[in-house]
């Protein structure tokens, strides 16, 4: 069998797509209009029904829910949350212990929830394993894993070799480290019980319906405007395609690859019985799952930028970086070198300039977004839904402040990004630094990271 290339994700070509929900009919008014249906817009949708169920909300999705990154993910439900440093070095340290603290409830908020609402979507509580394969990954496994402590994590541990490959044996592997804050998911079924969920709270969902401008109290579509006194843009990687947008969050691209099912005596080769899902501390890194029917998903960068922020063509991707990743995959596995790969698809995922994740609400014009989350966005979203619900409850007199609206990166105001081609150039420079620094670490056995991806962190604002 060939590889499926694109088709949006391996998810929907393994659960299905979901039947389309109708447009907006015309001009109409709500409450709350929320525009994107990926976990930001259907988590925060529901969190605000629940809390006022008098709420009149309306979502507006421009294809169908879960067509952008929460339908492509990765499955890593987990703690990690873009611009943590940022905010400690702006509001403090222990601003930033609250934020980690928020974040690891959040991933135990989601299964909560999941299980609360019947939503069976393969979660498996394995936590996060994060593996060091050369000397300088070693050096950054070490600092990544004491300042994880520093930020509260005091249940992390640091594994050596051996008990890294009692976990899962990853060839080459010499430490590290894992957090018990992670749990898999399968992405789709997540996004489609929730769907499923905010439409039985009775929030009105329109797919197929683009919002072309968003403006204070309107958003508008070619088949209508919706008047509200909040409009929330949960459009992630998509955002730069509305107006006055275009050098807000950059869309990078990730890409990732899912084998066959794998049989029972190469999982007895590999271990993971944990399920952890599994990263590394290359510069251009890797993530993993091992699927509820046995297969390895595995994603990386690929190309991670197109010209003038386009986005894709329903998750194709390119035949050089399904190559790439599939290196990836026997290189941690060399077992697997004959291993079918079933689907490849790729997605898009929002950065600011800064790598800071945001979530806001101007209370002179009702418009909040939430994002920015670079790669990880799963859990984040949660916490995000979570703040605008109390946000708007606060603005609106139904609520008053509280832990989730005090926390530092609610409101963090962001610079754009340069104009093209200087945004593309620096992305493409960016990148190959960083695969150039993995090259070099891997063929000099360094323990410490090359200057060039330190100077390129610095470059990037990702530092
Ligand atoms: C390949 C890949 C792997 C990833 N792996 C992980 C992972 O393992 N763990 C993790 O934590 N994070 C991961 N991420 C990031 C994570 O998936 C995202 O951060 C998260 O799903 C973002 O959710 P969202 O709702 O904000 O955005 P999205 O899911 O992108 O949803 C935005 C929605 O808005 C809609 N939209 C856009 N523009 C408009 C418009 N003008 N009008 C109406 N609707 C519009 C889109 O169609 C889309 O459905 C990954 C991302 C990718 C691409």
């Amino acid at each position: 069998m060939d590889t499926v290339n694109g088709g949006i994700s391996f998810w929907y070509a393994q659960d299905g797509t979901p039947a389309p929900r109708e447009p907006l009919p015309g001009d109409t008014s709500a409450d709350v209009c929320i525009v994107g249906g990926g976990y930001t817009g259907l988590w925060t949708a529901y969190y605000l029904k629940k809390a006022a169920p008098f709420l009149d909300i309306t979502v507006l999705e421009a294809r169908f829910c879960g067509y952008g990154a929460s339908g492509r993910n990765g499955g890593w439900l987990y703690n990690g949350v873009a611009g943590r440093g940022h905010h400690a070095r702006r509001h403090g340290h222990e601003a930033a212990v609250r934020l980690q603290r928020a974040m690891n409830g959040t991933v135990d908020e989601v299964i909560r929830t999941a299980a609360a609402e019947g939503i069976d979507a393969d979660i498996h509580r394995g936590g996060v394993l994060e593996v060091a394969r050369t000397p300088a990954q070693l050096a950054r496994l070490k600092d990544f894993h004491s300042v994880e402590i520093a930020f509260g994590e005091t249940d992390r541990v640091l594994l050596g070799a051996r008990e890294t490959a009692e976990r899962v044996r990853v060839h080459g592997a010499v430490a590290s480290s894992w957090t018990p804050h992670g749990a898999r998911v399968h992405p789709v079924k997540l996004l489609k019980g929730l769907a499923a969920a905010v439409e039985a709270l009775g929030v009105t969902v329109h797919e197929s319906t683009p919002v072309t401008e968003i403006r204070p109290r309107h958003a508008v579509t070619p088949y209508g405007t919706v008047r509200a006194p909040y409009v929330l843009r949960c459009t992630e990687g998509f955002t730069a395609s509305l107006r006055g947008h275009r050098r807000s969050w950059l869309p990078m691209n990730s890409s990732m690859i899912a084998t066959e099912p794998l049989p029972a005596e190469v999982w007895e080769e590999i271990g993971w019985t944990g399920r952890e899902t599994l990263g590394d501390m290359a510069h251009a890194y890797m993530y993993a799952q091992r699927t509820a029917d046995d297969r390895i998903a595995l994603g990386g960068r690929g190309v991670p930028y197109r010209y003038g922020s386009r986005v894709d063509a329903d998750g194709r991707t390119a035949p050089a970086t399904v190559e790439e990743l599939r290196e990836v995959l026997v290189r941690f596995f060399p077992r697997l070198a004959g291993a079918r790969v079933d689907h490849a698809w790729s997605g898009v995922l929002g950065v600011p300039r800064d790598w800071c994740a945001t979530v806001a609400l101007d209370r002179s014009t009702g418009l909040g977004w939430a994002g920015g989350y670079v790669g990880s966005g799963v859990a984040t979203a949660n916490l995000a839904a979570r703040t605008l619900r109390d946000l708007i409850r606060q603005d609106s007199g139904q609520a008053g402040p509280t832990e989730l609206t005090a926390l530092p990166w609610v409101n963090h105001r962001v610079r754009t990004w340069e104009p093209e081609p200087l945004r593309w150039l620096g992305v493409r420079a960016l990148y190959a630094a960083y695969r150039r620094a993995d090259r070099l670490e891997a063929a000099s056995h360094t323990q410490s990271t090359p200057r060039l991806a330190t100077l390129a962190d610095r470059v990037s604002g990702r530092g």
